[in-house]
């Protein structure tokens, strides 16, 4: 299974919106345009008279996305900062005829011939940062076009929240989002790098506690939701600090021979939240003391360099670097 989106940022593509997406396509009208296949599938769910439909232009990218669209993928449409309709593919065709009557042509007298039909579509109310974090992407993240998400990522939601469905709806949970705001104020007020840590050292039992106290409503969904995020999160730091032998990756120190013990800490590069960005290239293991400098100093990393450049004006390169 696919999770394609599109965008419907454009003045045809907002018209669009309200005529196919918003409401549904007279396609009973027109069923002699149709394969008889793809009129059965329809006719299945009982959108054989009326349907949800989007389209794309003619174009390299577009026809070969268009092309790995298949029955049961999940599309999400995007338009000014949001995702706001989730929904399932239930077949597709090519038709320009039934392009022109649903949609008319564009300017330069082309139309959006390559149509899927959809099913089940929800409105949603994905912020597109939120999406960003969510999925990997960088923060500064803007969907365009027709395209799919990584099969990888989709394949990370599906362990984590046993499916696509299941983290979509958890993402657009408005109880979530309150809880979320909570937690961002609470990060402010107490200084990153301390909760960073103490969160990813809690144990589960202390971690719904946690949220609890934070947000005494928050649902069983959104709880659990939190907590397999964490969940996550916390194996991805782990097998890192095995990976540098839990060495810092700014000294190379480690207090394990010592000591016999280890302190070193996962810190994200971009700023730290429940929802965060939690793969690898998002995290450093620190030694204690270089966490709470990097915080405190308002270390910024350099990706290209792999330095640390300090506010003050001093940098440091990284003594370890595998992963970033
Ligand atoms: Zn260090
Ligand atoms: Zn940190």
């Amino acid at each position: 299974m696919k999770l394609f989106y599109f965008t419907a940022s454009s003045k045809d593509a907002q018209k669009h919106l309200q005529d196919t997406i918003q409401n549904k396509f007279r396609i009973g009208q027109y069923r002699f345009l149709l394969p008889e296949d793809v009129f059965r599938q329809l006719q299945i769910v009982n959108a054989h008279e009326e349907v949800n439909m989007w389209g794309a232009l003619p174009g390299p990218a577009n026809i070969r996305n268009w092309n790995k669209i298949e029955k049961g993928d999940r599309v999400l449409i995007y338009s000014q900062g949001k995702f706001v309709y989730y929904g399932m593919v239930l077949a597709k065709v090519h038709s320009p005829e039934i392009a022109e009557i649903a949609w008319g042509k564009d300017i330069k007298g082309e139309t959006w011939e390559y149509i899927y039909f959809l099913y089940n579509l929800q409105e949603i109310d994905i912020d597109v940062v939120e999406f960003a974090r969510f999925f990997g992407y960088r923060t500064n993240f803007i969907p365009q076009g027709f395209s799919f998400i990584r099969e990888e990522i989709v394949t990370k939601c599906m362990n984590e929240f046993g499916g696509i469905d299941q983290a979509i709806s958890f993402l657009t949970n408005s109880t979530l989002k309150a809880t979320m705001g909570t937690f961002n104020n609470i990060v402010e007020q107490h200084g990153e790098r301390e909760l960073e840590s103490s969160i990813m050292e809690m144990d589960d039992d202390q971690f719904v506690n946690y949220i609890n106290s934070l947000d005494s409503n928050a649902s069983i969904e959104v709880k659990e939701g939190l907590r397999k995020i964490r969940k996550y999160n916390k194996k991805i730091i782990d097998e890192l600090k095995e990976r540098y032998n839990h060495r810092c990756q700014i000294c190379g120190r480690s207090s394990l021979n010592e000591y016999g013990v280890s302190v070193v800490e996962g810190h994200h590069i971009e700023p730290f939240s429940l929802t965060q960005n939690n793969s690898p290239d998002n995290i450093m293991i620190l030694c204690p003391t270089h966490h709470r400098l990097i915080h405190k100093a308002k270390g910024e990393f350099d990706r290209k360099k792999k330095e640390i450049h300090y506010a003050n004006g001093y940098s440091e390169k990284l003594l370890l670097n595998e992963h970033l």
